[in-house]
């Protein structure tokens, strides 16, 4: 080794073991020189070894508080929190073994590096650090800064996920870089930016107790937010509550009115019950007038979906329909929330954007208990669409602007010079650029791509054609990071600081409770590490920790929308129970009117220049893979049970959640549907779409409709059979549509 790489090594390890330090207390040994051991935990600020402290959960977006209760500093149990706005003392199955998925062999505790047997070994973390700089910078030198693209997450503190996306894009050099947001989000955020000008969710939980009538389209809440659903169970106004839904739900099974539409016919129903809304006049007028644009041609636009034509389309009778205008019309306060149903379609913008039109036409906007509300999936993707620096520019800016650039760059104190002036490929065009040979180089971190992403069987081959592949995961045997030629370990939730934002706009704060294990770094610490070695550690030398950062988010955020500059330190988010943006420092009473629970738009100004929400539509397009002979089933994909989470990495870690949830995959199938193919319940089935064939477990089940399966999307499987298209405004993937058939399994070999 050189002298000149002699010192490198030198000065990362002792980065590595400052930064191991300071996560971890005190320590008289190199880490690097003693892998495994453990320092004592650092306390949550001011709080005693035997104390309880409040965080957020660090699952789903609902963002409900828990109680963290320490010995000797560090967590050894949980419960709900009581006096928090969101959650009032509840929490779902996965909140309350939050801490025990931290314990898991699966866990990463050293760098891994693919060897000259193709194996992945443990390595030191300067040895890693080595190996991420040369072979990444060399990938850019032979095929341009572009080569080296990376895919992000909704699970990260805001805080990490800004600096990744900083050091990443300004730091080194990549245009293209996605988050997994962009499976569950990203239509909502297109939504909003087109209807209201920005992306913005305009609710407060305590809307689901205030309204008379609740609309859920494409949302299973019972299952997928359970403590938003007992919100609507606490509702004293014995609300209508009508599900819009193919399959009959947990959540549809208590509704009032249950709409078991044909799958994809939404944006057809929804244009039909706007046709019924203007035909009868049941109309806010003096609203539309106000604070609308659009709205004649929209007109113009529904005239064609009359109760027959739609009745036709979605399998909804012309009475139902007509029945659900009139709910809608007799509701003094009708809010509509909608998630992945919606969003993961070929056409979830403009679905979307069909819930908003019926919110602006009626006046339900911007008063309590009333709104067109997209309901978030990932305990942080709210602020993953603010500062994750992916699609949008820090604070929700434009890439494309050079008045946004200069201003990224001014609060930054970087040269405007470092910030692309380009938007990034979305995540399905990152994969495509591997294909096309566009895209050498791959950063995945803290999500499982080769599990999640649609068509996974092509998925696969794209990333097995890099030329090199990290993965940063908490978990070195996700099905992505057995594929990494670099593992980076990385400390999960509880074992880091930062702050989550919720779905109604609420930054809540993490702590750090527990020692990660083995040599494994915070997120931010591996982040600082990589700066210092790729050479651009003076770019972030003031991005010390991440409170440090959140103070640079606030000022990111000035001005805009989502401003946070009144949020004084995450001591306030403790003691105030979160805060909903906007929060401005120049906010006074305002801020704190009703302040733990705070809509947008009760001005009726919107973020367009003109303060109007905009009415848009198209005309739906059809299925692309619709059942034929040869695959004479629908598949629909979505959430199980509400012990499971996403790929399962961390929720199969908890032997309560094992045991609330089935562990095998398995299909809903129609009685009749079970008969016809000679399926029994229980039975082992082969699922075979046009790109791969599965075996799961038969369950017959007059919830789902005749010509439809359901499979749960947390089984590895399930990704090999569906579909990979896309809605074409937000790239967003229709994972709930594609062509199967089923038989009876002959053998175990049989697959
Ligand atoms: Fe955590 Fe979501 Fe469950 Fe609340 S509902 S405890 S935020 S997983």
């Amino acid at each position: 080794m050189s002298t000149n790489m002699q010192q490198q090594a030198d000065a990362v390890r002792q980065a590595a073991a400052k930064l191991w330090r300071s996560e971890n207390g005190p320590l008289t040994h190199d880490l690097v020189q003693q892998p495994g051991k453990f320092g004592l935990g650092r306390l949550p600020a001011g709080k005693t070894p035997n104390a309880t402290t409040q965080m957020v959960c660090g699952f789903c977006a609902t963002g409900c508080s828990l109680n963290i209760h320490l010995r000797d500093g560090q967590a050894i149990n949980l419960t709900p929190t009581v006096d928090y706005p969101v959650n009032s003392g509840m929490a779902c199955p996965k909140g309350w073994e939050s801490l025990s998925v931290l314990k898991s062999s699966g866990r990463g505790t050293t760098p891994l590096l693919r060897n000259g047997r193709g194996k992945l070994a443990p390595v030191s973390w300067p040895e890693a650090m080595a190996a991420f700089r040369d072979r990444l910078q060399e990938t850019q030198a032979r095929h341009g800064v572009e080569s080296v693209a990376f895919l992000s997450t909704g699970q990260m503190p805001t805080e990490e996920m800004a600096f990744l996306g900083a050091l990443a894009k300004f730091g080194m050099g990549m245009v293209h870089g996605d988050g997994n947001t962009r499976q569950c989000m990203a239509s909502a955020v297109v939504a909003y930016k087109q209807a209201f000008g920005f992306d913005a969710p305009p609710y407060t939980y305590q809307d689901f107790e205030q309204s008379d009538v609740i609309v859920l389209i494409g949302s299973n809440l019972c299952i997928a937010h359970p403590i938003m659903w007992q919100r609507v169970l606490k509702n004293p106004h014995r609300p209508e509550i009508i599900v819009v839904d193919p399959r009959k739900t947990e959540t549809a099974m208590a509704a009032t009115e249950h709409l078991a539409l044909r799958p994809k016919s939404d944006l057809a129903l929804l244009y039909g019950l706007a046709h019924i809304l203007i035909a009868e006049d049941w109309l806010d007028r003096k609203y539309i007038a106000a604070h609308t644009s659009g709205f004649d041609d929209f007109c113009a636009h529904v005239a064609e979906f009359t109760p027959q034509r739609v009745a036709e389309a979605s399998g909804i009778s012309a009475a139902q329909l007509h029945r659900i205008a009139n709910i809608i019309h007799a509701g003094k306060r009708v809010s509509f929330w909608w998630t992945m149903g919606v969003n993961q379609s070929y056409e979830g913008v403009r679905t979307a954007q069909a819930i908003i039109n019926l919110a602006l036409m009626t006046g339900n906007i911007g008063r309590a208990g009333a709104g067109a509300n997209s309901i978030t999936g990932q305990c942080n993707a709210m602020g993953s669409r603010l500062f994750s620096n992916t699609t949008n520019l820090l604070g929700g800016r434009d890439f494309e602007s050079a008045q946004d650039r200069g201003q990224v760059a001014d609060i930054l104190g970087i040269d405007a010079a470092c910030i692309p002036d380009r938007p990034s490929w979305s995540y399905n065009e990152i994969l495509e650029g591997i294909l096309r040979d566009k895209i050498k180089g791959l950063w995945v971190v803290c999500t499982n791509t080769a599990h999640s992403w649609i068509n996974q069987n092509t998925c696969r081959d794209i990333l097995d054609r890099l030329d090199f592949l990290v993965v940063q995961d908490m978990y070195s045997n996700t099905e992505t990071a057995q594929l990494a030629d670099l593992y980076l370990p990385a400390a999960g939730w509880g074992e880091k600081d930062g702050t989550f934002i919720n779905s109604e706009r609420r930054v809540g704060v993490i702590k750090k409770v527990v020692r990660a294990p083995g040599q494994a770094l915070a997120d931010f610490s591996i982040f600082r590490l990589i700066a210092e070695y790729w050479g651009c550690g003076r770019m972030f030398a003031d991005w010390t920790d991440p409170e440090a950062v959140f103070h640079k988010l606030k000022e990111l955020s000035r001005g805009r929308p989502c401003d946070i500059s009144g949020i004084a330190d995450y001591q306030m988010l403790d003691q105030r129970g979160g805060i909903q943006w906007p929060y401005p420092e120049e906010g006074g009473a305002d801020n704190d009117k009703n302040h733990t629970h705070r809509r947008l738009f009760e001005d009726g100004k919107f973020y367009h220049a003109d303060g109007r929400a905009r009415f848009i539509f198209e005309t739906p397009r059809a299925m692309p893979e619709p059942p034929n002979k040869r695959y004479p089933y629908l598949l629909l994909t979505g959430r199980g049970a509400a012990a499971q989470w996403h790929t399962q990495t961390r929720t199969a870690c908890s032997a309560v959640l094992r045991e609330l949830a089935p562990q095998q995959a398995y299909v809903e199938i129609h009685p009749q549907d079970a008969r016809r193919e000679g399926l029994r319940p229980n039975q082992e089935a082969i699922v075979e779409s046009q790109r791969g064939r599965i075996r799961a477990k038969v369950f017959v089940t007059p919830t789902v409709q005749e010509g439809q399966v359901f499979i749960p999307m947390h089984f590895e499987q399930t990704n090999q059979l569906t579909h990979a298209h896309f809605d074409p405004h937000s790239k967003q993937p229709s994972y709930k549509d594609c062509a199967v058939r089923v038989r009876r399994a002959e053998s175990w070999d049989d697959v």
